[in-house]
């Protein structure tokens, strides 16, 4: 038995699923696997655990798997609550931490992290039931995982160890889940929520915001804050810069003031539902016109944004990349409560599910983060900027981008319906409704997307040997495939296919290579194939350390301070300067002399890590030395979890974190450089001969056997005055030139 309190089981009582929990119950207890479709806010994700456990499933663990660390670590505090237990049963575990106990039965976790288990324990056992939350979003994991249980469901119930599958989505468009034969030969049930959901009048701009759409999104809800009667107002913006530098100008605009009477105490007027809220008395104007509203002062001239490449960070198998920045979750969301008369402005951060106080208007500015995972309460006017961000592969050359692109027109209907969750909202798309017709109807699966080789050496790890035979709910395609398995041969994850034959049979071959037992260890390391390759190489010379430290930092984005990055306005012109110029004479420091000179960009990472480490690791030393506080916390972190990793997998290295590493030896950056090599043995580019000098813009390029036109190391590079013969690169990323980065300089000897 469950005791909640009662102001809990109130408002429990109002969540449309509780009307189904029947239903719902009853479908979970006559199929194997049940489909559940809810608008955002129905209460599927804090409810339905909780159904489950009262339902006795609670013999195993209730596991709930979030394809964000935000929503894994939020929903599980939330359920604890309402349960009334502690966490240590209603438990939550993401790539780096968790507070799961020997008693806990609630778990929520990231995909990632249950596609890591389902390698340990193929037949997940100590589960009594599998949620797969947010199925909508189709993120890798998430797809994987639907798959792999379409197969781990079955085989529980064969060995009477019955096993329950719910998965849950946010829209109806789940046909391919239910309608795709591979995956589940028998449909399974759709139970569908109603919820009761309030009009939203959506309102287009008639033009639509091009460059400036953060400046647009400030003055509509400006104006939305001056002009409307009392309601939450979210805004949706692409990444974590847009949402802090937004709640920077909110804060500006209407500057807190601790001495008038803004104690945060709760919002004593209740609103009713239709009835316009006395708190403004201000007219009702028309919001798409702006040109009978006078621009604010200081609102063209933009803080420029910087590019927030951690957003949604390198492929590894821990997790899911993107929002949980570690720390804490208001960096992808972020709320300030504005005064409604009087000015007054007050960062509320986490505590976005707490009523406003008293006279002022709860204002959210988040990323996609708000369309479906957590539902902000009280909200009734959205601000849409159409946008997404995302990460963007080629898929010939590799070179990936991460891209803000019109978002789909499913994507802008769910912001939209965010704001008539308690009464009737508007929403206020920052584009005109042409623009709106052109969006994709929905977006596409990620799987579609985006390289497959870390996948695919997952699933050849689980003993998937032909993966194209694998039952995706939507299938990559049959060229990524190859590619991975290629790329996974000439890593030598996979066996090479047999040579003779006829050409048809080697293609197919090729897609059904069997795993190498170096294959297996590489699997092991939560990072994609080619690092972990550099991982199982690491042993020679006592270089694991330094291989773990490398890998680490590679792995994390934008470790340095941006220098390119124009000064935002709110920012000491001078003491940028100043960071800048330290960050280039540290730069020349860490990339050492010599041999170490000759690890390029990545000696400068070693060097850095080592710095930043030695010195503790603070905000300070960070910030005084141009490197990005978060991005080194999180390479302290993947450091330690490769360590660990390391130590699994080959326990006689015995390696551990050295917060006080020596540089390495000349014979270790050798040693290291071709481990290195052996990971990126296919990103290899040599200097442009001068006999191949057809252009003069060609001088000091590279050629690289996939791309026609040559490519560059960077003026910031540190191998950017030695322009070796032959170097290896991470990736090449189009800006103003095509420039690779993380460069590091080979032997023509080593390369096979
Ligand atoms: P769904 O998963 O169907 O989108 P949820 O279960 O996430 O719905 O949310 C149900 C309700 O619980 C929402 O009204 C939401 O505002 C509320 N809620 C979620 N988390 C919290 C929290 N931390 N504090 C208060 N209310 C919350
Ligand atoms: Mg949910």
């Amino acid at each position: 038995p469950v005791d909640r309190l009662a102001e809990i089981q109130e408002a429990r009582l109002k969540l449309p699923v509780l009307a189904e929990e029947h239903v719902i119950m009853e479908a979970v207890r006559e199929n194997p696997c049940v489909v559940l479709c809810g608008e955002t806010g129905s209460g599927k994700t804090t409810q339905v655990p909780q159904f489950l456990y009262e339902a006795g499933y609670a013999s195993g663990i209730i596991g709930v798997t979030e394809p964000r660390r935000v929503a894994a670590v939020s929903m599980s505090h939330r359920v604890a609550t309402e349960m009334n237990l502690p966490t240590g049963v209603v438990s939550y575990q993401i790539r780096y931490e968790g507070n799961v106990t020997d008693g806990t039965k609630i778990k929520f976790m990231t995909d990632g992290v249950l596609l890591k288990e389902i390698q340990k324990d193929f037949l997940l056992q100590r589960y009594s039931v599998v949620i797969i939350d947010e199925a909508h979003e189709r993120s890798v994991y998430t797809d994987i995982l639907i798959g792999l249980l379409s197969r781990i469901v079955p085989l529980r119930n064969k060995r009477a160890m019955p096993m329950k599958l719910v998965i849950m989505s946010a829209t109806l468009r789940v046909e391919d889940f239910t309608q795709n034969q591979r995956l589940f030969p028998a449909p399974p049930p759709v139970v569908k929520v109603d919820a009761r959901q309030f009009p939203v009048t959506v309102h287009f701009n008639k033009r639509t915001a091009m460059e400036d759409y953060t400046g647009e999104a400030f003055r509509k809800t400006c104006k939305i804050h001056r002009m409307l009667p009392s309601g939450g107002i979210l805004v949706f913006l692409t990444g974590q810069a847009e949402v802090h530098s937004l709640c920077r100008r909110l804060r500006r605009a209407f500057p807190y003031k601790p001495n008038r009477e803004c104690t945060g105490e709760p919002n004593t007027h209740t609103h009713t539902p239709g009835i316009p809220s006395k708190c403004p008395a201000l007219p009702r104007i028309d919001l798409d016109n702006y040109s009978a509203l006078p621009v604010e002062e200081g609102d063209e001239g933009d803080d420029e944004e910087e590019e927030d490449g951690d957003e949604v960070s390198d492929l590894d198998l821990g997790d899911n990349p993107d929002d949980y920045g570690g720390d804490c979750p208001c960096n992808y969301w972020q709320g300030v409560w504005i005064r409604t008369s009087g000015k007054c402005c007050k960062c509320v951060c986490c505590q976005v599910f707490r009523p406003a106080p008293a006279g002022t208007r709860l204002c959210v500015v988040a990323t996609n983060v708000a369309e479906t995972s957590l539902t902000i309460p009280g909200v009734r006017y959205v601000v849409d900027c159409g946008r997404v961000k995302k990460r963007f592969y080629d898929r010939v050359t590799g070179v990936s981008s991460f891209k803000v692109t019109w978002t789909s027109q499913a994507s802008a209907n769910q912001r939209a319906g965010r704001a008539g969750r308690t009464e009737p909202g508007h929403c206020y798309r920052l584009y005109s409704s042409a623009v709106f017709s052109d969006f994709s109807l929905f977006s596409e699966a990620e799987i579609t997307r985006r390289p497959v080789d870390d996948l695919v050496l997952q699933m050849k790890d689980l003993n998937i040997q032909k993966v194209v035979n694998f039952p995706f709910p939507t299938p990559p395609s049959s060229e990524a495939l190859a590619a991975a398995e290629q790329l996974l041969v000439s890593l030598g994850a996979l066996e090479e296919p047999p040579r003779e034959g006829r050409v048809i049979d080697l293609k197919r071959a090729r897609l059904s290579c069997p795993i190498t037992p170096l294959g297996r260890a590489m699997a092991a390391f939560p990072v994609s194939p080619r690092y972990a390759k550099m991982l199982a190489l690491g042993q020679q010379q006592d270089c694991m350390p330094y291989v773990i430290a490398v890998v680490a930092a590679m792995t994390v984005r934008e470790i340095f301070d941006d220098l390119d990055r124009p000064v935002a306005k709110d920012e000491d012109g001078e003491k940028v300067g100043q960071r800048r110029a330290r960050l280039a004479q540290n730069k020349r420091l860490w990339a050492g002399q010599g041999q170490s000179l000759l690890l390029g960009d990545l000696m400068v990472m070693l060097g850095a890590v080592g710095a930043c480490e030695f010195a503790g690791c603070t905000p300070k030393f960070c910030e005084e030395n141009g490197l990005r506080y978060k991005a080194m916390l999180e390479i302290r972190r993947l450091r330690g979890q490769l360590t660990n990793a390391v130590n699994a997998v080959c326990p006689d290295v015995g390696v551990f974190v050295d917060g006080k590493m020596p540089p390495p030896t000349p014979t270790q950056v050798q040693c290291l450089r071709q481990v290195v090599l052996s990971g990126l043995g296919d990103h290899l580019a040599r200097r442009v001969q001068s006999e191949e000098l057809l252009d003069p813009k060609w001088r000091n390029g590279y050629k690289t056997p996939l791309l026609d036109e040559p490519v560059f190391i960077h003026p910031s590079s540190a191998l950017f005055k030695t322009l070796p013969e032959f170097v290896v690169y991470q990736e090449v990323t189009e800006t103003t030139k095509m420039y690779m980065r993380g460069v590091c300089a080979v032997e023509a000897d080593w390369i096979p």
